[in-house]
Parts: structure tokens; C-alpha cells; sequence
């Protein structure tokens, strides 16, 4: 008999392509195939991004090495979808004809039927369409995660920020109804998942398709009533179209996170207008302000985009004012990079590199800074972790482990001799000690037991993990948050 043939997923980009491989990943075993090993897999899948200038480098480079591993095993097959696929279409296959499928980011459900045909015809396949065939969310999944879970709530774009490239890529903006959306959370909840992260590229202009403009406050607030699930997060949220309604719902939803990632790109209002950012910082400011009087200590993020073309050396201040302003925990900072397709990339005045380096630098020390006094302020404090990487057998050695807290800042403990090990998905009452810019760190500084609180999340890991031997821990009753386990309030 046969055996089935194996798979890998090789994922560039944002969380939305994250989301795309765990559907391309369910599509592949819905059709009878296995996960493979990296590198020895019958079937290699590049889930491409084409945001960042490098992102053709690294597809080509990728498809250099496996052009190499194909010579060695003809039978296996290799397919590119994604942003850069839906872009640059039949040029893959022109600068890699050992390319066997190309598919774009409107028709990942085709994959299985389009590797079959190629194997079946001898012939590299190409199959791109302008508009959506299905939502991606139909799609059967293969969940990277035991304890989190990417949920999307549309798909595409209706911006037209001039350097931004998934509008042309991923087209307009589809709203997934609300009902499908509750009913995938479910679904990943009864899974055994305890956290969920609501995907879209603009989450805040979400319902504009079917005419409710309060459609994602609702959707956050419907999320709070759903039984065993504990953290709420969402990405990405556009300042132009951030409501009230949307802070009230985060202040008023216990299982919604403090935590909120708001791109800023530029703090120069005339380099937002030539972005088409339709918000101005103040509003930018405005927001920030609102967020942290009804949500105390919550941890806000961004991205910052730095020598846009024309940006002058006054516009570069007002974007260093705006960021001290602002007191991010983290951020993610940007070059700007010409990106073909996109209308910045035919504006005038684009700036020499050595000037968007030197830029770049001042932002990064700028926001190193502030990171590293946001994360001090915690020492000291006790928060609650949700453990993640680092299984408890893989590496018994090891006496650390990390976690997520709350607000989603990174958060590294020790395990102190005797203590039990908590297992992914479980929570860790901990106390900060340490902290760097881009984490914090809770030592035993008494030696006593870590306090763990078993989760249904836990449990989950340890069937995927254990199978039979698995044994549920959590007892059963759904924890509504810290206070099951007798401790002080924490952050
Ligand atoms: S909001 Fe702007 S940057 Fe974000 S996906 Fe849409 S066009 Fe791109």
C-alpha cells in the first residue's frame, strides 16, 4: 500500500500568511497527506510575502536550495502561493521552472487539485484569480498552536496607503459574518485553545460590508461571553477608524487583553497625508489617551515606517516627538523600501539609504529606550503568564521557561528545584525581577514551588503530545482568570 505522501509549510510574512499556512496545511491533510520533516518532505509549500524589498531574494534563494534537493528526489513537488505569487504569477515559473504549482492568495483551497494535476500531466501549474474563491476560513486547519488560535474576520483591504502593497494583492476588504467567526471560536475553544487572536488587515472597518459600523465592538464583546476562552487579542487596528465603541468593549470585556497594536507609521501629518494615512498624530495621540484612561497599564504597540520618500528632517522629528509622546512597550520599527506595484514607489524625493540608515538608528535607540523603562516600571509587580515555548520533557535540563503575560509582553521564568512544570497553555503566577527592553524576567527568588494553574489549554497539549497517556489537570471548572488561584490582584 501507498503511503501517504508528506508535507511542509514554509511561512514568510505576517500573521495573516500564519493563519493561510495552518488552512494550506488542513487542505493538504484533508486530502491525504501527512506532515513531513523539513527538508525531507514529498511536498514543499512557500507561503510567500511580498512586503518587504527582500522578500523576491528570499523566495529565489529559497527555490535555489531546493532545486538542489530536487535533483536528488524527482518525485517531489514544489509549490509557491502567498502575496509574491499572486504578484509576480508566471515570473516564478520563468525564473524557477522546477517550480511544479503556482497559486495565489485567493485560491489556496485549489492546492491539493493542483498538485495532483501536475504530477498527473507532468506539468507545472499555474492558477491565479483576481477575486476571492472561498474565505480562507472555510478551509479545513492544521493548528500550529494547542493553546492559540489565529481566527480571520475579513480578508483584504479597502486603504490605499501608497506603500502598502495587499490591497493590490489581496483586493477589497470581504467581512466574514459574525456568526461564522463566533462559531470558529468556539470550535478552537472546545479544541482546547484558551486564546484567540481576531485577524484582519483594517479590524476596525470590519462590518462595513454588511452595513453595521460597531460590528467588531459587538464581535468583541460576543467573544467575552464565550465559556472557557481566557485571552482576546485582535490585529491589525487602523487609527483613521479606531471608535470609542472599541475601547469601551476592551474596558468592559474581561477576557479581552490589554493589549493594542496601533501602526502610527509616520509622526509627521505631512508625511501621513503622502502615505494616504487618512489621521493626523494628534488624533494618533487621542487615541492613546483614551485607551490608557479606561484601560490602565495596557501595553500598546506599533510600526514606524522611516524615510518615506520626501520625509525631511523636521518631518523625521515630529515622528521621534510623536513616538516619546506615545511611551510604546514595543515597536516595530521599518526602512522604507521601494515596493514595485505600489504608488510610493514612483514618488520623487526617495532618500539616499545612508540617510534612512542614520534616521533608523536615531528611532531604534529612541524606542529601545523607552521599552526598556516601560518593562522596568514592572519589576516587582506579579503578573500572570501563559506558558509557551519549551515543552516540560524536551528540556527537563533546562530550569527556565517563557510565557506570555496578559498585556503580551514576553515573560521568561525560572522553575525552582522541585517545582512542578507547567505545560503549554497552563498559567504561571510569577513575579518580575529583571527586565531588558524586549522582555522580563521572573528568577525564584524564594526557591518555593512555581504557582501553576492547570488549563484546559494544558490539557489539550498533553493529549497532542501524551495521546492516551494523557490526563486532564485543570478540575474541570473554568477559571475566570487569577483569582482562582488566591493571589493578589496582578496586571
Ligand atoms: S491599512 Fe494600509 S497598510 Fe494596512 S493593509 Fe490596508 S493598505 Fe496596507
Amino acid at each position: 500500500m501507498e503511503l501517504p505522501r508528506t508535507y511542509e509549510v514554509r511561512t514568510f510574512g505576517c500573521q495573516m500568511n500564519v493563519h493561510d499556512s495552518e488552512r494550506l496545511g488542513g487542505s493538504l491533510e484533508a486530502a491525504g497527506f501527512v506532515r513531513g520533516e523539513q527538508g525531507s518532505a514529498d511536498v514543499v509549500v512557500i507561503n510567500t510575502c511580498a512586503v518587504r524589498e527582500n522578500a523576491d531574494n528570499k523566495l529565489y534563494g529559497t527555490l535555489g536550495h531546493l532545486a538542489q534537493l530536487k535533483r536528488e528526489r524527482p518525485g517531489m513537488q514544489i509549490a509557491v502561493g502567498g502575496c509574491l505569487a499572486q504578484k509576480d504569477k508566471h515570473t516564478i515559473q520563468d525564473r524557477a521552472p522546477w517550480v511544479d504549482v503556482v497559486f495565489g492568495t485567493h485560491n489556496m483551497g485549489s492546492l491539493p487539485a493542483l498538485l495532483d494535476r501536475a504530477r498527473h500531466n507532468g506539468e507545472a501549474q499555474l492558477e491565479i484569480l483576481e477575486s476571492l474563491e472561498v474565505f480562507p476560513s472555510t478551509l479545513p486547519s492544521r493548528r500550529e498552536s494547542t493553546h492559540s488560535a489565529w481566527v480571520s474576520i475579513s480578508v483584504g483591504c479597502n486603504n490605499t496607503c501608497t506603500f502598502c502593497i495587499v490591497p493590490a494583492l489581496r483586493g477589497k476588504e470581504r467581512d466574514r459574518r459574525p456568526g461564522d467567526v463566533l462559531a470558529e471560536v468556539e470550535a478552537v475553544v472546545a479544541d482546547g485553545a484558551i486564546e484567540v487572536t481576531l485577524l484582519g488587515q483594517n479590524v476596525n472597518s470590519y462590518g462595513v460590508e454588511f452595513g453595521d459600523r460597531r460590528a467588531f465592538s459587538k464581535l468583541l464583546r460576543a467573544t467575552g461571553r464565550i465559556d472557557g476562552l481566557e485571552r482576546v487579542r485582535f490585529t491589525s487596528p487602523h487609527p483613521a477608524a479606531f471608535t470609542d465603541d472599541v475601547i469601551e468593549a476592551m474596558a468592559e470585556t474581561p477576557n479581552v487583553m490589554p493589549q493594542l497594536h496601533m501602526p502610527l507609521q509616520s509622526g509627521s501629518d505631512r508625511v501621513l497625508k503622502a502615505m494616504r494615512r487618512s489621521y493626523r498624530s494628534e488624533r494618533f495621540l487621542g487615541i492613546l489617551d483614551r485607551v490608557r484612561a479606561a484601560i490602565p497599564g495596557a501595553a500598546i504597540s506599533t510600526d514606524v515606517i522611516v524615510g518615506f520618500p520626501g520625509e525631511t528632517e523636521e518631518d523625521f522629528a515630529e515622528t521621534l516627538r510623536v513616538v516619546e509622546a506615545s511611551r510604546f512597550a514595543s515597536a516595530f520599527t521599518f526602512q522604507y523600501s521601494i515596493r514595485p506595484g505600489t504608488p510610493a514607489a514612483t514618488m520623487p524625493e526617495q532618500l539616499p539609504k545612508e540617510v534612512v540608515q542614520e534616521r533608523y538608528d536615531r528611532l531604534v535607540e529612541l524606542q529601545e529606550r523607552i521599552s526598556a523603562e516601560e518593562n522596568a516600571a514592572l519589576v516587582g509587580s506579579t503578573l500572570e503568564a501563559m506558558a509557551t515555548e519549551g515543552d516540560g520533557r524536551k528540556n527537563e535540563e533546562t530550569r527556565r521557561m517563557s510565557g506570555r503575560a496578559r498585556d503580551g509582553r514576553l515573560v521568561h521564568f525560572e522553575i525552582p528545584p522541585g517545582s512542578d512544570r507547567p505545560r503549554p497553555g497552563d498559567m504561571v503566577a510569577v513575579e518580575v525581577t529583571q527586565s531588558a527592553p524586549h522582555h522580563l524576567i521572573a528568577d525564584s527568588m524564594t526557591g518555593e514551588p512555581l504557582r501553576i494553574r492547570a488549563t484546559r489549554a494544558g490539557d489539550a497539549w498533553e493529549r497532542a503530545v501524551l495521546g492516551e497517556h494523557a490526563h486532564d489537570h485543570h478540575d474541570g471548572a473554568v477559571a475566570a482568570g487569577p483569582v482562582s488561584l488566591g493571589l493578589p490582584s496582578v496586571r
